[in-house]
């Protein structure tokens, strides 16, 4: 039989993490016999959402099996979940989802609708017993919704993948030992076949996390092979426990893709276009902000710190360029729209009006008052009739696409690279080698 197994929410701030799970279970799934019809997939569902700590991933097996080792299957799914999965800790409330044979059109909706949504317990529960699915939480229920989604995310449409290799428990917590002139290396040999190894702008590794969490390093790129052959290149400081590769919805902008047509609100992704509204502003603490009047109303569109670069070009907007926002509401400052990216569709001219000249001497005028012309200094002369002269100026921005510096990507940001390199999947079953031995 085909059995798709979602599993989310089994991180928490203490560490653990939903795809180390995944890649003990290939080990121990593989050793029952039990065939992958597909790389463990990485789910990113709406990274909006107010409880999730970190980038609300969940994670699918789908698996060809004989009929009667469902049971022990869901045995060692659960026994594993049950050792790792971080249960009893806050924010992690770890759930599973097994659904026999291929994944309906209900639970495939679950799915684009947690891209783009909250989705309430109350609607996942309902699908999974219309679609005879099997459900286990352990802690509240809110996990159920991210293992559904994953279920459901078949990814059949654009998507990357990511080799993500693994500490020894004994080294978590300490700092990783990748060695950072190997990465630059790496990144220079395999980009863009690889992506966001490496910030330049700001000489930051980026395949590297930081928390107590297992992972030691995740490697994205568009193939199975890139990702692997980019890992051999690196020089390691420490031993790796286990690597697996994975099939990603990572840098496709999957949730602005559910997202179209969604009307702005609280805790989504947002995609909306219209006219700047103000001068931009930037605050104290380097943060660039700016209001765009849309047909749904006026909103505040916010680019912070960490975005580096893109801030720059928000400061060069003007009232009445006309603009299409991509990003987030997060909800800490109600409506604000956090940028991820930013389309420039076209500029106002830029107009300044200046004091005309002196007609006799040429020099600059200056006002004479309120509705009473422009006095020249030099020659002790009022012009009563002078009007402010109109001058164009040039725009330091062009239209296009502006993105935030890498450091600041999210996981389902597409960087510039990706652009026309979207691809359908095949289906086929992993052959090359996706595991550590
Ligand atoms: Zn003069």
């Amino acid at each position: 039989m085909r059995l798709h197994v979602g599993l989310d929410d089994t991180d928490s701030a203490n560490g653990g993490c939903t795809t180390y799970i995944a890649a003990r279970l290939v080990d121990r799934l593989l050793g029952v016999d039990a065939h992958f019809t597909d790389y463990p997939n990485i789910i990113r569902l709406n990274p909006n959402i107010p409880y999730k700590t970190r980038g609300n991933a969940a994670v699918a097996l789908r698996l060809e099996i004989p009929d009667e080792m469902y049971d022990s299957v869901r045995h060692i799914i659960l026994d594993e979940i049950e050792r790792e999965g971080r249960i009893g800790d806050e924010n992690a409330d770890p759930a599973a989802v097994f659904l026999k044979g291929n994944p309906p059109r209900s639970v495939r909706e679950i799915a684009r609708r947690a891209l783009c949504e909250v989705v309430p317990v109350a609607d996942a529960i309902r699908i999974i017993i219309a679609s005879r699915a099997e459900a286990v939480s352990y802690g509240s229920r809110l996990g159920l919704v991210g293992a559904l989604a994953a279920v459901g995310h078949t990814l059949n449409e654009d998507h990357t993948f990511e080799l993500v290799a693994y500490r020894r428990r004994e080294n978590c917590g300490s700092r990783r030992g990748v060695d950072e002139e190997s990465v630059k290396r790496m990144n220079l040999i395999t980009y863009p076949g690889t992506f966001n190894n490496y910030d330049q702008r700001n000489r930051r590794v980026l395949i590297t996390p930081h928390g107590p969490d297992p992972v030691l390093l995740g490697i994205r790129g568009e193939s199975p092979q890139v990702v692997r052959e980019a890992f051999q290149m690196l020089t390691m400081r420490e031993p790796i426990e286990r690597w697996v590769v994975f099939r990603t919805n990572h840098a496709t902008e999957a949730h602005f893709e559910a997202a179209k047509g969604n009307q702005v609100g609280l805790n989504i992704p947002v995609i909306v276009s219209g006219k700047v509204d103000d001068l931009p502003q930037r605050t104290i603490g380097g943060h660039a902000f700016f209001h765009i009047q849309t047909k749904q109303g006026r909103f505040t569109c916010a680019a912070y710190e960490p975005t580096g670069g893109l801030r720059d070009t928000i400061m060069h907007l003007i009232p009445d360029d006309q603009v299409t926002v991509f990003g987030g509401t997060p909800g800490r400052h109600g409506l604000t729209i956090n940028l991820e990216k930013l389309e420039v569709l076209s500029l106002a001219k830029y107009i300044i009006l200046r004091n005309p000249q002196c007609p006799r001497c040429g020099k600059g005028l200056k006002s004479a008052g309120k509705e009473k012309g422009f006095k020249c200094q030099r020659c002790a002369l009022v012009f009563r009739k002078q009007q402010k002269t109109r001058v164009i100026r040039a725009r330091k921005l062009m239209p296009g696409l502006y993105l935030p510096d890498l450091k600041a990507h999210r996981h389902l940001t597409k960087p510039l690279n990706r652009y026309d390199q979207e691809r359908i999947w095949d289906g086929k079953p992993p052959l090359e080698k996706w595991h550590s031995p």
